[in-house]
């Protein structure tokens, strides 16, 4: 019997922001799960995050049925593949949708969004990645960030020019290198990670993660029940200050 799942979502528009342009996805029968966080003025960014997500499920809705094997073959790198190949064409679908919306609008030129994408199929959990969205994954007493940040800050830890630490009070943390829009084309970054029953995850957006001040005080938000989880996350970002969007999305690997 493959896996089930149960999930919960719940996104606010902060204490400074007038508009939320976070967007977010639940489809619990296409096992999919959807954080994005929209840039751009004037109303921009709430188009560009709900059409990335839309035209990112339309994509998926269209595609799975050629991936479902998964879940009677979790080890299949064949349909491994060509899983991460459709998350990939997804995003770079509402990519280029997004993209030729700004151009053709010009109110909404430069808009963009982020986008961490999460597909289930039985025991595969199938991720994508652009911008600076997060997804996290909790097993027992452990939890680690499984997308990368695609950040300028993320590239300069990355290539030692500064410290964890550091970045944390830089100035420009908040510049992202990749966005879904900005460009017609977008280096799409996907993997593939095996779940076990009693596992979740937690997508969301800056507005969440940036008022984290480890991974591990993720991990018990993460282990209550998803309701409560997906609250609480809101109001530890909002008594933190909330100056951003806040978007949650849990999600619960069951046993049966
Ligand atoms: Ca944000």
């Amino acid at each position: 019997m493959p896996p089930n799942y149960r999930s919960w979502g719940l996104t606010d528009v902060g204490l400074v922001r007038k508009h939320n342009e976070d967007a977010h996805l639940i489809d619990s029968d296409l096992g999919l799960y959807i954080v994005a966080d929209g840039l751009g003025g004037h109303a921009a960014g709430e188009v560009a995050s709900e059409e990335a997500v839309y035209t990112i499920r339309a994509w998926v809705r269209r595609e799975r049925p050629k991936v479902v094997g998964l879940i009677q073959n979790p080890y299949d790198e064949d349909l491994q593949g060509q899983a991460q190949r459709i998350l990939e064409g997804a995003i770079q679908a509402a990519t280029y949708f997004v993209h030729a919306m700004a151009e053709y609008d010009e109110t909404k030129a430069g808009m963009g969004t982020t986008t961490s994408v999460l597909m289930l199929l039985g025991r595969v959990a199938v991720i994508g990645q652009v911008g600076d969205s997060r997804i996290y994954l909790s097993r027992e007493d452990q939890v680690a960030q499984i997308t990368d940040d695609h950040t300028l800050i993320a590239a300069q830890i990355r290539e030692g020019m500064i410290t964890a630490e550091e970045a944390r009070f830089a100035p420009h943390r908040n510049v992202i290198t990749r966005a879904v829009g900005s460009h017609e084309y977008v280096e799409v970054d996907t993997r593939v990670v095996e779940t076990l029953p009693g596992d979740r995850f937690l997508l969301c957006t800056d507005g969440l993660h940036g008022y984290l001040e480890t991974e591990e005080e993720a991990l018990e938000y993460m282990k209550r029940p998803l309701e409560d989880g997906a609250r609480e996350l809101i109001d530890l970002a909002n008594a933190r200050g909330g100056k951003d969007n806040v978007t949650v999305v849990l999600v619960e690997v069951l046993d049966v």
